[in-house]
């Protein structure tokens, strides 16, 4: 296999890259080889020659976030509710994402509430909401916030209810070693927050119930 061409730029950054105050791709996938140099092997043998470019190209997945704003791309989905006004629940959406202390992977699901006023949003505008804010580095406990205020912010709905659950693989295998531990956050709004009945219905449809969630972490 031919060695990939080793694009050195340690001093000659690109005028984009200067610009937006990101490194190079080649200067990404340096930091890479530091990396593996410093876990103790050799970047330059034959199992790791790919792997810079590999973890980079992961990379490109996991922090696609950063490439979009959730709150434009809610604006342009809304749609009227028909005379619905019911509370309306999403359950379960999966979320991958990495702390901003480790960049250790965190592995959950959100559960999503709302009592819409006049405006509701696909399902699938939902998930993509998670997906936004799960692709950055982050904390619980700002997720789970983010995505109340952005739904909040653009439905304007009677309330919001963020609850989210999630395992931290800096906890499960590093540091305090405690698998199986999951960590709840919760973000509730607007009637959600002032109505127990309606705090409730919705923790019921999660699963939950009886916990005292208060606006904010949990
Ligand atoms: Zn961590």
């Amino acid at each position: 296999m031919d060695k990939p061409v080793n694009n050195k730029t340690a001093h000659g950054k690109s005028a984009a890259a200067t610009r937006t105050g990101r490194p190079s791709r080649a200067e990404a996938e340096a930091a890479v080889r530091t990396l593996i140099r410093w876990a103790g092997d050799d970047p330059e043998r034959e199992g790791l020659i790919a792997t810079p470019a590999r973890v980079v190209r992961a990379y490109e997945e996991w922090f696609a976030g950063y490439n979009d704003n959730p709150r434009d791309y809610l604006k342009r989905t809304f749609e009227e509710t028909g005379g619905y006004d019911e509370v309306v629940v999403l359950r379960d959406i999966r979320f991958e994402s990495h702390c901003e202390h480790h960049m250790a992977p965190i592995i959950g699901r959100v559960h999503i509430g709302y009592l819409p006023r006049n405006r509701v949003v696909g399902i699938s505008k939902l998930a993509r909401l998670v997906e936004v804010y799960a692709r950055r580095l982050q904390i619980q406990e700002k997720m789970t916030a983010e995505i109340a205020a952005s739904l909040d912010a653009v439905l304007k709905p009677h309330g919001v209810a963020v609850v989210t659950e999630a395992t931290h693989q800096c906890m499960t295998t590093r540091g305090i070693h405690k698998p199986g531990v999951t960590m709840v956050t919760s973000r509730m709004l607007g009637v959600f927050r002032d109505h127990a009945e309606t705090r409730q219905e919705f923790l019921s449809a999660i699963g939950m119930r009886g916990a005292n969630h208060g606006n904010g972490s949990g």
